[in-house]
């Protein structure tokens, strides 16, 4: 038999909310896809992201799933997975590495987080399943490094540490600031035609 078709697939799963979705996100999926050597890397955003729900009002999920859909329409390797969203409910990841498992049979699964959600890895549902049935890969984000549990085999994976996340971005929306070059056109596009963020018209 030739070896590659022996060669398992390898596909990166990097959840979010991506309310919205932006440069820090789509640069560490590109080089943790090329570091790692994925042959896909999906975008997968949440429906319910139970652990923020009551915290603030979350952009509803199929306008999420359309930000990162444009985000990475262009992005070869790149693709926003719906799965989650589909399968309705509260996000866990551990739920999606079963089904990316029967969609996939034989795949090399690996859990990308950043080093914040990282850190909170043992708060997720069914932790030791997402542990068992995938690698799980961290990337810094700027700031105080932070304690992982030690017990996990992680893969670090060196990316440029771009100091920008969702949080600052929807306060940028709120007070008029610039957002170019911390999303990509297309999202702000979608932003625009589905008039998220209230005053994205300043944008
Ligand atoms: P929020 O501020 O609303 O929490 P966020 O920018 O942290 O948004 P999330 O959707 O919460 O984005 O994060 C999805 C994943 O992306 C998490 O694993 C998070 O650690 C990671 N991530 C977010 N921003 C960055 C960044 N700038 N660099 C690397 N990883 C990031
Ligand atoms: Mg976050």
């Amino acid at each position: 038999m030739p070896a590659e078709a022996a060669k398992p697939l390898r596909v990166g799963v990097f959840g979010g909310t991506f309310d919205p979705p932006h440069v820090g996100h789509l640069v560490t999926a590109v080089n943790v896809r090329h570091a790692l050597d994925l042959d896909l890397m999906l975008l997968m955003v949440n429906n319910v992201p139970w652990q923020k729900v009551g915290s603030r009002a979350i952009t509803p999920a199929a306008d999420r799933l359309a930000m990162v859909a444009a985000a990475v329409a262009d992005v070869p390797g790149l693709e926003a997975g719906a799965h989650e969203i589909t399968a309705g409910g509260p996000s866990y990841t551990a739920d999606t590495l079963a089904t990316l498992a029967a969609e996939y049979p034989g795949a090399e699964l690996f859990t990308v987080v950043g080093d914040d959600a990282a850190a909170g890895i043992r708060t997720w549902e069914r932790a030791d399943e997402v542990i068992a049935r995938s690698h799980l890969v961290v990337v810094d984000r700027p700031g105080e490094p932070v304690e992982l549990d030690a017990d996990i085999d992680w893969i670090r994976v060196e990316v440029p540490r771009l100091e920008v996340s969702s949080t600052d971005l929807r306060a940028r929306w709120a007070d008029g600031r610039p957002l170019d070059y911390l999303v990509t056109d297309e999202v702000l596009a979608v932003v625009a035609e589905r008039s998220l963020y209230a005053s994205a018209g300043s944008a």
